[in-house]
């Protein structure tokens, strides 16, 4: 059996590994023309976690995996509000949950399945059909692969999923923010190893994130309105340019990083995921959206749910689709209708707004909460 998968991102790379444990033949075509650098801080965990655990990935990600010693709220000009303890932040994790660079997943799955799959960077795909017995790719480079099943792992604006469900438009919901995120050179001296600080403000957050290692990953959120036009950089510096710490610091580095990440943020709601031979994975099927924190981790966990029906199945691929898409469509759904509850606080528009928000997190930053919520937690596992 042979897939072609389009998208060497977690959820490719993902799927790519766990057709290849399946017995699968796989070809990966990348669109960039070599593996992303950079990235981002995630949570990773829940099926993600389960899913890494069965694939054989685990301690791999575990070791690329960083722990935050403190969390500081900051005002907007940098005075310090409240403090997370590390231990507070581990135990509301869970025991089954870590924070890891976006850019390490891929770097994980990239290293376990290099040598096992065919990987075609700088590639696009311009064309499908498909009939009752193969799928028919057409790739940017004029070749045409024929392959028993498809996968669409080419993230939020997905090619595949235009050419073979129609336009973006069809599925997008637009969540009305706007992010921006990337790896800043150096550490700046103000931000003590291994801790993060944040500020919140006038349907703003900025964050800077020490990963361990000396990296350091620099967020930018901020609400949007209709009536504004295209992502720039010059916009993010007119919202942010009141605030103070990190902030002139990040917005400067922001310039001059070399991979940035910046892009509205949207769901995507697809009503089926599949099309006969054609399956789509990750942000292509369902993007949870950041207000999630749990993208990568369905990514992971669909890939390795996707190998495990195909393996049951045998050759009927579409049997194989049907069955994993009504397993895991419970979760992404409610990963989504998490997502738009959390899009409402994420940036809070007014100052009230905030404290309300930020009242919990508050509450367990002081002494007697902080203790009850790391025992609860760690009796929850
Ligand atoms: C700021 C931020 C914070 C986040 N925090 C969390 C978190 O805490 N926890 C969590 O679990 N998730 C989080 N996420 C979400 C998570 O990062 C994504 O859901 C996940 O990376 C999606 O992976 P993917 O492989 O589906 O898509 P992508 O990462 O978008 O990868 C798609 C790949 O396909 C390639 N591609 C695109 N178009 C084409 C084409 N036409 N042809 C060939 N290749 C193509 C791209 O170059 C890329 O390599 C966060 C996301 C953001 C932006």
């Amino acid at each position: 059996m042979r897939a072609v998968i389009i998208g060497a991102g977690i959820a490719g790379l993902a799927a790519a590994l766990r057709l290849r444990q399946a017995g699968w033949e796989t070809l990966l075509v990348e669109r960039a023309p070599e593996r992303r650098r950079g990235g981002y801080a995630v949570t990773f965990g829940g099926i993600g976690y389960d899913g890494a655990e069965r694939m054989g990935i685990l301690p791999e990600l575990k070791r690329r995996s960083f722990v935050t010693r403190e969390l500081v709220y900051r005002k907007t000009k940098g005075e310090r509000r409240f403090a997370l303890s590390g231990q507070t932040i581990t135990a509301a994790m869970g025991k089954k949950a870590f924070n890891i660079l976006r850019g390490d997943i891929e770097s994980a799955l990239y290293e376990t399945v290099k040598d096992a799959t065919t990987i075609r960077f700088g590639t696009t795909i311009t064309a499908v059909e498909q009939d009752a017995d193969a799928v028919h790719v057409t790739l940017s480079d004029g070749t045409v692969e024929h392959a028993d099943l498809l996968i669409g792992a080419d993230g939020l604006h997905s090619a595949t999923r235009a050419l073979v469900f129609g336009p973006e438009e069809n599925y997008r919901l637009d969540m009305k923010h706007r992010v921006a995120v990337y790896m800043m050179e150096e550490r700046p001296a103000e931000l003590p190893v291994g801790t993060t600080g944040s500020i919140s403000a006038g349907g703003r957050t900025f964050a800077v994130i020490s990963v361990g290692d000396d990296r350091t990953a620099v967020f930018f959120g901020y609400r949007t309105d209709p009536s504004q036009g295209k992502p720039s950089l010059e916009e993010v510096r007119a919202i942010y340019n009141d605030m103070g710490w990190l902030v002139p610091q990040a917005l400067e580095g922001l310039e001059t990083a070399d991979s940035v990440y910046f892009d509205s943020i949207s769901q995507m709601v697809v009503d089926r995921w599949s099309r006969g031979r054609v399956v789509l994975l990750g942000d292509a099927a369902w993007c949870v959206t950041l207000f999630a924190g749990y993208g990568s981790s369905l990514a992971v966990g669909g890939a390795d749910l996707l190998g495990a029906a195909l393996e049951r199945h045998g050759g009927d691929v579409p049997a194989a689709l049907a069955e994993w898409e009504a397993h895991l469509r419970p979760e992404a759904e409610k990963k989504q209708k998490l997502g738009r509850r959390v899009k409402g606080v994420y940036a809070p528009p007014n100052p009230l707004l905030l404290e309300l928000t930020q009242l919990p997190l508050r509450l367990s930053s002081w002494g007697p909460v902080r203790r009850m919520v790391e025992r609860k937690f760690q009796l929850e596992g």
